[in-house]
């Protein structure tokens, strides 16, 4: 049995007790459903790369969906005059999320090219929203296929039904009583619906508009022009590639992970250690969860409090209330924390040495070691600008 270290990209975690990879719909639902009969802790995971997980052994069912099928529904569908020419595309939950993107880009659909490079799978993909550079994965999903652990059946989702928000849908409510990192409901660690499939419906298209400066000015247009999506692709894999913001390709050399993936979005598996370019295992900073901070929403007053210069977006709050958002890593980096930071000089966990988003494994370190460094950021950003930080990946059989 594989460890969560095996399998997740923080690369932390203790033993699993029972470890089933599923090939076919009716082997995952029965993974599920028996759990569940059994009254078993069930951990339904996808890439390993949104979760932190206790050093403990786990005392449990993790499933991983081993189907990988992406189907064109509507490919000869005619189209009416004037109308733009959409493509439906529907993915199975253990489909690799940049396995996706790339098939979308090398089909001509536009969409989600902006998020390439996210780690995961399409079934998390619309667990928390997954976005990007100016895209998210809610503005071009249809329907959502699941299984309703509590009513036993199976259920279709349309896009309003999944109220999807930042970083937020129906699904990732279902895992908390009052909000993200609340109480955990009976359903914890996985949501109540468990995805078997996703739809998408995305626009026939060579081109599509670039969402963000960063984005843009990295390929010398403004934002909202047109741009190539194959170029936008490359250019997303490119800047992830420079933050360490992909995920590590040579965590597909662990035999726990070996056919998850098609072709990770990164350097040659083949290449000799000498040969790789920085960003490579010896660059430690792809050994975390992506950005493990939300960016605050914050009341008219709340934001009021912070410097003029901190920075505000104008959001809406899962309630539907106007907030302000701010960032997660302004509000770290002037709290004190600089990229590269440790607790102690010899620390196993640090700070990505790029930015102050990701909590990284500097190399041998232990969920605690993580939990030691998250702790102390959360509580100088408490301090200096009186914003208490949630964190953004699900926590198994820890607390921060
Ligand atoms: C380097 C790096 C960069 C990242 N960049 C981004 C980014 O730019 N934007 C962004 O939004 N996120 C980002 N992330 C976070 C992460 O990649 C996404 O949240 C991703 O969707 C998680 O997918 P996963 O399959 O790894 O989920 P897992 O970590 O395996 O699971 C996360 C949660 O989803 C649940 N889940 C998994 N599969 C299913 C299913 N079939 N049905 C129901 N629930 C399920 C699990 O039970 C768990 O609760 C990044 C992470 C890393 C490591």
């Amino acid at each position: 049995m594989p460890c969560f270290a095996d399998i997740t990209t923080m690369e932390v975690g203790g033993r699993i007790s029972e470890f089933v990879e599923p090939d076919s719909r009716a082997s995952f639902l029965e993974a599920i459903i028996m759990a569940d009969v059994m009254g078993k802790k069930l951990c339904v995971i996808g890439g390993g790369s949104n979760m932190l997980v206790s050093d403990e052994d786990f005392d449990g069912v993790v499933v991983r969906d081993k189907r990988r099928q992406i189907s064109v529904l509507d490919e000869a569908a005619p189209v009416e005059e004037g109308a733009p020419h959409t493509t439906t595309v529907s993915a199975t939950a253990g489909v690799h999320w940049d396995d996706f993107v790339s098939y979308c880009v090398r089909m001509g659909l536009a969409g989600v090219e902006a998020l390439s490079g996210i780690p995961g799978t399409v079934g998390a993909s619309v667990v928390q929203n997954i976005g990007a550079y100016g895209q998210e994965v809610a503005s071009v999903v249809t329907a959502v296929e699941v299984w309703d652990r509590e009513e036993k059946a199976v259920k279709t989702f349309s896009r309003e039904d999944m109220d999807f928000g930042y970083r937020h849908s129906l699904l990732k409510a279902t895992m908390y009583e009052h909000g993200p990192h609340t109480a955990p409901t009976q359903f914890y660690p996985s949501p109540r619906y468990i995805v078997l499939e996703v739809t998408f419906t995305l626009l026939h298209a060579q081109t599509n508009a670039v969402g963000m400066e960063q984005l843009a000015r990295a390929l010398g247009v403004s934002v909202g022009e047109s741009f190539s999506i194959q170029h936008i692709r490359d250019a997303v894999l490119q800047i992830r590639d420079a933050k360490g913001m992909l995920e590590d390709v040579h965590r597909y050399e662990n035999p726990w992970m070996a056919g998850t993936v098609e072709s990770a979005p990164d350097t040659a598996l083949d290449e000799g250690p000498e040969d790789r370019p920085e960003g490579s295992p010896e660059d430690r900073n792809k050994y975390s969860c992506g950005s493990f901070f939300m960016n605050p929403l914050l009341s008219q007053d709340e934001a009021d409090k912070l410097p003029a210069d901190a920075p505000r977006f104008p959001a809406v709050d899962e309630q539907g209330r106007d907030v302000v958002k701010t960032s997660a890593a302004w509000l770290i980096d002037h709290a004190g924390f600089k990229a590269g930071y440790k607790v102690a000089e010899d620390s196993t966990a640090g700070l990505s040495t790029k930015h102050t988003l990701a909590l990284t494994n500097r190399g041998g370190a232990k969920t605690e070691d993580i939990l030691q460094l998250a702790r102390t950021i959360r509580e100088g950003v408490r301090n200096t600008y009186g914003v208490t930080l949630v964190p953004e990946p699900v926590f198994i059989g820890v607390e921060l």
